[in-house]
């Protein structure tokens, strides 16, 4: 039997990604802005009907260009220990203060109702995560922001191709960021964006992007997250294809649910979400119950994965006590199955068969 991973990278057909290869040959223009890296970000501008989009090296790098480009320099940011650590570690980058607020049981985003007790004199930004694809609570998230002068910035990374309300759902708050690493739904093998609401904001970023000059002018302290060609190229040999990958997650997803419905617990839809099928994450009764089953697939080389464990308040470099009860225990018993474009049915029914029988 194949060994199945939580995830496999989704690569195009050979052909197409060579032919893109063959183009910059032809160009000579590896990096810098070249004409692959214009082109994917006028694709995914138009996708996204995101005016303001900005494609970087990472989407880590994308969470510390918002801080930098909203100016938050310091102070405190409240956000969700329910991510991946990123979310966590790009705040203590950029040397602020994560403040963390517990999540919401159903769908493990952010409870937008314990924000406004976390709020003190020296917040100055929201950082939500739209997790697994699912939909924070946008409208209520922005009403505390707009009442207490908060910035809000949207880790995205798992958010690609959802939508909420007919809009992207990469396209809220001041700024959204996006993650095109190899294992996410769509990819560019590393690679992130920025989308920003506001012109100036944007402006800025693009200039922090690229060392904060043009030329000769210096402007202010910059970075370098300029993406190059190659990494471009992937994008946009990928993108073509983007309607097949999510078709085929979805049948995969569905084929879950027909055989673990009433078995393992799902997170909860939103009204107005259109899900990306970017993740199957389940809950279990108990941690008990997860570490039993993973024994059982591990034994048949299949890899689920813990995700995300730990709750992130706990992070052996987070100096203060929060107690966030709701996120640590979904943490502790929830797990993500394997999901990529090239299982088949077959697989996802000799994974069901070995999780049902272990299930209390
Ligand atoms: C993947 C991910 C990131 C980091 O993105 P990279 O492109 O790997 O730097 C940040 N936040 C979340 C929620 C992620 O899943």
């Amino acid at each position: 039997m194949t060994k199945i991973n939580v995830t496999k990278p989704y690569l195009p057909p050979k052909s197409e990604y060579q032919q893109q290869v063959s183009e910059i040959f032809d160009n000579c223009i590896l990096t810098n802005q070249g004409p692959k890296v214009q082109e994917l970000e006028s694709t995914l501008r138009k996708y996204l009907q995101a005016e303001n989009f900005h494609y970087v090296t990472n989407g880590t790098i994308a969470l510390q260009l918002a801080l930098k480009a909203l100016a938050i320099e310091d102070g405190e940011i409240i956000t969700t220990p329910f991510s991946y650590v990123a979310t966590t570690s790009s705040i203590l980058w950029e040397r602020c203060k994560p403040v963390f607020v517990d999540i919401e049981a159903d769908n493990f985003t952010i409870d937008a109702d314990k924000i406004e007790a976390a709020i003190t004199p020296r917040t100055k930004a929201i950082m939500a995560v739209h997790v697994f694809g699912y939909a924070c609570a946008i409208e209520k998230i922005q009403e505390i922001a707009d009442r207490h002068n908060l910035k809000v910035i949207y880790d995205a990374a798992h958010s690609f191709g959802s939508r909420y309300k007919g809009q992207a759902l990469s396209c809220y708050g001041d700024i959204s960021t996006l993650s095109f690493h190899a294992t996410k739904l769509f990819h560019t093998i590393e690679g992130g964006a920025c989308i920003v609401k506001n012109k100036a904001v944007s402006e800025r970023l693009e200039m922090i992007k690229r060392f904060g000059h043009t030329y000769d002018r210096y402007i202010c302290l910059g970075i370098n997250a300029k993406q190059d060609e190659f990494n471009a190229a992937m994008g946009l040999a990928i993108f073509p294809h983007l309607s097949e990958i999510t078709a085929k997650r979805r049948q995969i997803c569905n084929m879950y649910d027909d055989y673990l419905s009433g078995v393992v617990t799902r997170p909860k839809l939103q009204d107005g979400l259109e899900y990306n099928y970017a993740y199957y994450p389940v809950l279990f009764k108990s941690e008990d119950e997860l570490l039993q089953v993973f024994d059982k697939l591990n034994a048949e080389d299949i890899f689920p994965r813990r995700y995300f464990y730990p709750s992130l308040n706990n992070l052996p470099y987070i100096e203060r006590c929060y107690s966030c009860p709701v996120s640590e225990d979904i943490s502790a018993r929830i797990a993500c199955l394997p999901l990529s474009t090239y299982m088949s049915d077959k697989d996802v029914e000799r994974i069901t068969k070995i999780i049902i029988p272990n299930i209390n």
